[in-house]
């Protein structure tokens, strides 16, 4: 059987934000997990409505397609920052080596000059 106890397309029982039911939603408004998967996100725009599934339990947020924006990728800028902050977090301060992993806090330098460590 079709529930159309949520259909609220003018949002007069939801504080002004039209609601509709799981499935219902009118073409133009998507997800937020739609809108990823065509590699868009909302952007600045705000909410267009709501959906309710789950027998009203839970609820999704709509955003309209057409002001959604793509998902910049990361610039050269911010990955050349990312590896410097990785190479920093990863080189031995001790050693000067360079790991693939993190250096760990709690030591402050790699494995083989803490346990070594009588420097
Ligand atoms: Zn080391």
């Amino acid at each position: 059987m079709f529930r159309t106890e949520f259909d609220d397309p003018e949002g007069i029982r939801h504080g002004g934000l039209p609601t509709f039911n799981y499935r219902c939603a009118p073409v133009g408004l998507y997800t937020r997990r739609q809108l990823a998967a065509e590699g868009l996100t909302p952007g600045r725009q705000p909410i267009a409505g709501q959906i309710f599934w789950r027998r009203g339990n839970r609820v999704a947020y709509l955003y309209r397609r057409d002001l959604a924006v793509p998902k910049r990728p990361a610039t050269d800028a911010q990955l050349r920052a990312l590896m410097k902050a990785w190479v920093a977090l990863s080189t031995c301060p001790s050693c000067q080596t360079e790991y693939g992993y993190y250096i760990p806090k709690r030591y402050g330098e790699c494995l083989a000059c803490f346990e070594g460590g009588t420097r």
